[in-house]
Formats: structure tokens, C-alpha cells, sequence
């Protein structure tokens, strides 16, 4: 049993989740959803919040700078508004339907043996991914998360992530990793299959999970 039980930890894989940002991670750059939602948060502050045009630019990128999310920064600088109008302004009227099927990408992440996680939080919020963290159950030491920002990939650091920069192949001071495109993964770190063949030998009854989280 001793045995059984130091083979089992020796072919344990290194991470049992996978967390994947949404925008320019998982949804291609060319989507133009990023640069939809930019948009509409400055139409927001202009129609609704009643803010002079020409000072949205730099009021938006300070509170992003300094509280993680604008909508967080309009908050904490006094302005009073519902937050279910905002992400119906803000998401609701995004163009979704640029979104198109990626059978590569969906067949890639299937083909993975580990548990996929796609929280919805406010980051660079330490917090906010520490809260995915508890939501999904996981142990930051055994998770890889994805995202395109690089301070959100500091603050994954920080809260002792393992790291993977997507959309350049330069890595940067808090990633581990970084790839051109997600489509590139399995030739980046065809490790993560690995636990394929571990799974069949030393885990029998265990099979892969999907497992989505909104925050
Ligand atoms: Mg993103």
C-alpha cells in the first residue's frame, strides 16, 4: 500500500485546474468585444453618469489604473448608480454574435484531462481572483491560470498562481508562460495532456471535469 501510495504521488500532474480569462484569452482579439465594452463604458459616463466628453479618456483609464475596474473607480469616486443597469449598458449590448464557434480551440480544451474553471470576477482585485479561488475549490500551487493582462498576471502571481500570457510569445516579469495564441498550447506545454496516460494507470475511476463559475 506504501508502495501504491508514493507511485500514486509521483504521477500526480502539476495542476488540477485550468483558469481562463474570457477577453482576448479565451475570445479572440477579433471578436472586437474588448474594444465594444471600452466603448460602451465611455458612452455610460457620458449619457447616463452625465460626464464631459472630452475628459472620459483619461477619468476612465485613472480609475482602472487605480481601482481595478472603472465601474469600481465610478463608485468609489461618488457617483451613485445601479449596478444591473450598468452591466446591461455595459455587456448587455455587446456584439455577441461576433462571436463564432472555434472548433480548434473547443476541442483543444476538451481533449485536456483537467478541471476547467471560467470564474467572472473583478480583476486585478487580489481578491477577486483569491474569491475564484474559493469558489472553484482550487489550490492556487496546483492551478494554471490564462489571461492576456499583464497586471491581472501579476495579481494571479501574487496570490501564487502559476501563470500563462496570452497573445505574445514575450513572457513578462509574473508569467510562467506566455503563448502568441491559445491555439498554440499544446505545442507550449504538452505536459498538461500528460495526466492522460497517468489518469489510465494510476486513477482509474477518475475522469475529467467542466466545471463553470460565475462570480
Ligand atoms: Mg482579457
Amino acid at each position: 500500500m506504501e508502495y501504491e501510495d508514493c507511485y500514486l504521488q509521483a504521477q500526480r500532474p502539476k495542476y488540477d485546474c485550468l483558469l481562463f480569462d474570457l477577453d482576448d484569452t479565451l475570445y479572440p482579439l477579433s471578436s472586437g468585444l474588448a474594444a465594444a465594452c471600452g466603448q460602451n463604458i465611455k458612452d455610460y459616463m457620458v449619457e447616463q453618469l452625465g460626464i464631459e466628453k472630452s475628459k472620459i479618456t483619461e477619468l476612465g483609464n485613472l480609475l482602472y489604473k487605480n481601482y481595478g475596474t472603472t465601474m469600481a473607480g465610478l463608485r468609489a469616486i461618488g457617483y451613485d448608480f445601479d449596478y444591473d443597469e450598468y452591466h446591461s449598458y455595459v455587456h448587455g449590448r455587446l456584439p455577441y454574435g461576433n462571436l463564432k464557434p472555434d472548433p480548434v480551440l473547443r476541442s483543444l480544451l476538451l481533449s485536456l484531462p483537467i478541471r476547467k474553471v471560467t470564474p467572472i470576477v473583478c480583476k486585478p482585485s487580489e481578491i477577486a481572483i483569491e474569491r475564484a479561488l474559493e469558489i472553484a475549490n482550487l489550490n492556487p500551487q496546483r492551478t494554471l491560470f490564462f489571461e492576456d493582462s499583464v497586471r491581472n498576471i501579476q495579481a494571479g502571481k501574487r496570490v501564487g498562481l502559476d501563470t500563462v500570457l496570452v497573445g505574445t510569445s514575450q513572457r513578462v516579469k509574473g508569467a510562467d508562460y506566455a503563448l502568441e495564441s491559445i491555439h498554440n498550447l499544446r505545442e507550449a506545454a504538452p505536459e498538461l495532456w500528460e495526466s492522460e496516460i497517468k489518469t489510465e494507470v494510476g486513477y482509474p475511476g477518475k475522469v475529467p471535469r467542466e466545471t463553470p463559475v460565475t462570480a
